[in-house]
């Protein structure tokens, strides 16, 4: 789709002449302008406050090295980054992402999208990305301490629970944030609310963990409840055997799906009859489970390096929950063709544009975008914060249902949005559109910021 008015043409232009490599992050603020595109002529004032170019653009970049020691005795050098989007709901907040491919461009995609969730939770949260092209894995226990201590050595200038909390991501888990913590702890004293996605024997939250999985769910059932639909005997496809592709694939199950089909980097596994995930998190090797093992146990399955997108698997939900882009147009199409009805991202931005369109124009999908849907990781650090701040430590069921609530709220906001703006179910742009509208809000109720 293109952009037509030219205020939003005008903003995207720029961005790419001065940002031609930053790939992801054009590519974001790309599918957010097309949702807003068709309201812009009827905000004339809007190009006179220059709201998007505000939205758009971080508040603050700060890029760092990171020197650290291997276990040899070897000294390597990584980069390290924050990006401080807007503090225009609250503390900046939003995870750190240790990964090979980590760039300024990625960071600073993700740091946009954050803005845009974190506003759709409804709590009092601005928004952040931060983290390294260090890669964890592979590495000892050891050598991720020292990064860690390292990165956070540097972050902590920047940071505080008043000011920017940071969260995990890919590559960085409860173990990452207990060690970061730690080395906040030495440098600047207690805090507890400095970081979320804190191990519980370090004042986390009951529930964090399974957070964005769960809520991923939550949202799902919401979608399928206002088609008169449920999860019972539906059958899922998931990519990602990380924290939220694994807890979304057991509420699934509890829920009465059934998981056909997982992946990770590996390749992707599929047994018709229903994985049993209670085997599958037993391969777990190094961090990482064998998908591949999986076949010893069960014959019938079928393990294949092929992408999980690519392969003809049929099924009528698909939860992608590995990363940006992971879904093209061609793998979007195939979907289609295998009988996906509905799709839910776990990840952020799984979806290229592409695949996006092919989406929008098919009459038989209904997606979700991450910002709404995969916002439940985020919401429950939320709840970590409030809890940190008030000293107490609720119970997983509280946390659980408060939860529920708030992807079901979204769920809501995004509904309306469609009706508001007659969108049918295009669950991306009303996403998009209000939570545009809940921050331009925050814009014009705090003057030139
Ligand atoms: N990284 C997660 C996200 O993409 C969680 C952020 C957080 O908990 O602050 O929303």
């Amino acid at each position: 789709m293109l952009l037509n008015h030219h205020y939003t043409k005008q903003v995207y232009d720029q961005l790419a002449k001065r940002y031609p490599y930053q790939r992801e992050y054009l590519q974001a603020v790309h599918a957010f302008l097309e949702a807003v595109d068709p309201i812009m002529a009827s905000k004339p004032t809007y190009q006179k406050q220059a709201i998007l170019e505000r939205l758009v653009t971080p508040e603050r970049i700060i890029s760092f090295r990171v020197p650290w020691m291997d276990d040899q005795g070897q000294v390597h050098l990584n980069q390290g980054y924050r990006v401080q989007h807007s503090s225009l709901l609250g503390p900046y907040k939003g995870g750190l992402r240790f990964d090979a491919s980590v760039n300024e461009g990625i960071m600073k995609f993700l740091a946009f999208e954050q803005t845009l969730k974190n506003a759709l939770t409804g709590l009092p949260l601005g928004a952040g990305k931060g983290g390294s092209d260090f890669s964890p894995q592979g590495r000892s226990d050891q050598e991720i301490m020292r990064f860690c201590q390292s990165f956070m050595t540097e972050l902590s200038h920047h940071i505080n629970e008043k000011l920017d909390v940071p969260a995990g991501d890919i590559g960085v888990g409860e173990r990452e944030i207990g060690y970061l913590y730690g080395q906040y702890k030495r440098l600047k004293g207690v805090e507890l609310g400095a970081l979320t996605g804190k191990p519980i024997q370090a004042n986390g939250s009951l529930g964090r963990r399974q957070a964005t999985g769960y809520g991923l769910i939550y949202f799902l059932e919401a979608m399928l409840a206002a088609d008169k639909k449920t999860l019972e005997g539906q059958r899922l496809l998931i990519s990602g055997t990380g924290n939220v592709g694994l807890h979304a694939a057991l509420k699934a199950q509890e829920k009465g799906g059934l998981v056909v089909a997982l992946s990770n980097r590996s390749g992707s596994l599929y047994d018709p009859e229903g994985l049993d995930l209670d085997c599958l998190t037993s391969l777990k090797e190094g961090g990482r489970i064998n998908l591949a093992a999986y076949k010893g146990h069960y014959p019938q399955a079928d393990f294949s390096t092929a992408s999980i997108w690519a392969r003809p698997i049929e099924a009528e939900i698909a939860l992608p929950c590995a990363t940006q882009n992971e879904i093209d147009a061609q793998m979007a199409q195939n979907l289609i063709d295998h009988g996906v009805h509905y799709l839910a991202e776990g990840a952020n931005m799984p979806l290229n544009l592409d695949a996006q369109h092919v989406f929008n124009q098919a009459k038989t999908m209904t997606w979700a975008p991450g910002k709404a849907s995969n916002a439940g990781g985020v919401a429950v650090s939320g709840l970590e914060m409030s809890q940190n701040a008030m000293r107490q430590s609720w119970s997983l069921d509280q946390v659980d249902q408060e939860l529920q609530t708030i992807m079901h709220q979204i769920f809501d906001t995004c509904q309306a949005a469609c009706q508001d703006y007659q969108l049918g179910k295009n669950y991306a742009a009303g996403a998009d559109l209000a939570a545009f509208n809940q921050v331009v809000a925050a814009i014009e109720a705090q003057g030139l910021v």
